[in-house]
């Protein structure tokens, strides 16, 4: 934001080591960042004069310098099944999605990268729309920072402290691919890792990529949280076709990539995900291949039934199909889940998350605008 001429740095924009920089570039000790990032990230506080262990002089310092400001929540959309939709305003022509989901035993929230997907996956509402920007930091921890003060609101605060978590599990698997928007991805993860911050174990947090393989492996080495790689075909000729980014790093490099992963993950496994569309991946000889093509690598399988959206040209796998399919993996001995839908009727549903996204690719040809109903 612009202050007069004065522009403040939001301090949502920065994880620990970065704020103690910060702090130590204003004359401050490097301490003030601890407290600072427990004020905002484990107390949701962001107005300064609140913050009563920071001496009067440096908060009136920081009011000058600095603001903490979430993004704008456009509108609160709550399932029949307990699911909850945020729509969140990055800038007027663009917006995102953040999705909770709720189960007996843990609260998942489901967090956006970018405004728009350049990768073009074509079964993917948001890869259709094309490419708009890349979320800032405050962006992306925002969308934690606004969903666990909605849901802690909800509860009634007084009945919480601040260390009862509602969102016990963060996947990036919202709008956009987290690995092409690598730095400001990572420095945001950390804040959720930090315990000063949102405190949650690197098995919690997990990351979703269409196989970006060298970004794979920075982050084995920057940020090893859990990873997920969506695969959805067992072969090149038809990854290229469906993954486009596939042309790029084809499988074997990826398989290559994700046991090089593994060196550090927090669990021992990688899981793949798999879009069933009807007719395209789903046949009985797709799942001999898919077995054949991870042989070698430590899995689960996640099988997702194709959520449709206007003319996206594929139809979901038939529920007998994916049975099979699923009896296949199973017996070679693979952990296998078959995705629920949830949040159907408030368009929540994995691959459904539309937002609104001026596309800056250009890339019009074929491409499906998408409005959100609001
Ligand atoms: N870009 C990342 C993370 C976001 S997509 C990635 O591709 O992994 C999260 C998951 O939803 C991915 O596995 C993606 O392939 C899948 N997905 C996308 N569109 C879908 C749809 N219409 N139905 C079901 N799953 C979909
Ligand atoms: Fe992008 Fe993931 Fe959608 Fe592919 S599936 S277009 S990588 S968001």
């Amino acid at each position: 934001m612009i202050q007069g001429k004065k522009i403040l740095v939001n301090l949502l924009n920065f994880n620990q080591p970065q704020l103690a920089k910060w702090f130590a570039e204003q004359g401050e000790k490097p301490f003030r960042a601890k407290q600072l990032m427990r004020w905002m990230h484990h107390f949701g506080v962001y107005d300064f004069e609140q913050m009563t262990d920071i001496a009067k002089v440096l908060r009136e310092k920081l009011v000058v310098d600095a603001e903490i400001t979430l993004p704008n929540v456009q509108l609160e959309q709550v399932s029949n099944d307990g699911t909850r939709k945020w729509l969140i305003g990055t800038d007027t022509a663009n917006s995102i999605e953040t999705v909770f989901i709720p189960e007996d035993d843990r609260g998942t929230l489901c967090i956006s990268s970018q405004v728009g997907c350049a990768l073009e996956c074509t079964f993917c509402s948001t890869g259709r729309q094309g490419f708009n920007r890349n979320l800032s930091v405050s962006e992306i921890i925002g969308q934690l920072a606004i969903a666990n003060q909605s849901l802690r609101q909800e509860s009634g605060y007084d009945l919480l402290s601040a260390n009862d978590r509602i969102i016990s599990n963060v996947v990036m698997m919202g709008m956009g691919e987290p690995l092409a928007n690598y730095d400001n991805v990572v420095t945001a993860m950390q804040i959720m890792l930090d315990d000063n911050a949102y405190g949650l174990s690197r098995r919690r947090v997990t990351l979703s990529t269409s196989g970006m393989v060298p970004a794979m492996d920075r982050l084995k080495e920057d940020c090893p949280v859990a990873l997920a790689v969506s695969l959805h075909a067992p072969n090149d000729a038809l990854r290229d076709v469906i993954v486009p980014i596939n042309k790029k790093y084809p499988l074997k490099e990826l398989m290559a990539a994700c046991n090089r992963y593994l060196e550090k993950a927090p669990r021992d496994f990688v899981t793949f995900e798999y879009v069933m569309l009807d007719g395209v991946n789903d046949t009985v000889e797709h799942a001999h291949q898919l077995l054949d093509l991870v042989r070698n690598v430590s899995c689960k399988f996640n099988l997702i039934p194709f959520n449709p959206f206007p003319n996206s040209g594929y139809d979901t796998s038939k529920a007998s199909h994916i049975r099979v399919f699923r009896d296949i993996l199973m017996q070679a001995g693979y952990v296998v889940t078959v995705r629920k839908t949830r949040g159907e009727d408030i368009d929540a549903a994995c691959g459904q998350l539309a937002g609104k996204v001026l596309d800056k690719t250009k890339r019009t040809a074929n491409r499906i605008p998408i409005e959100v109903v609001e």
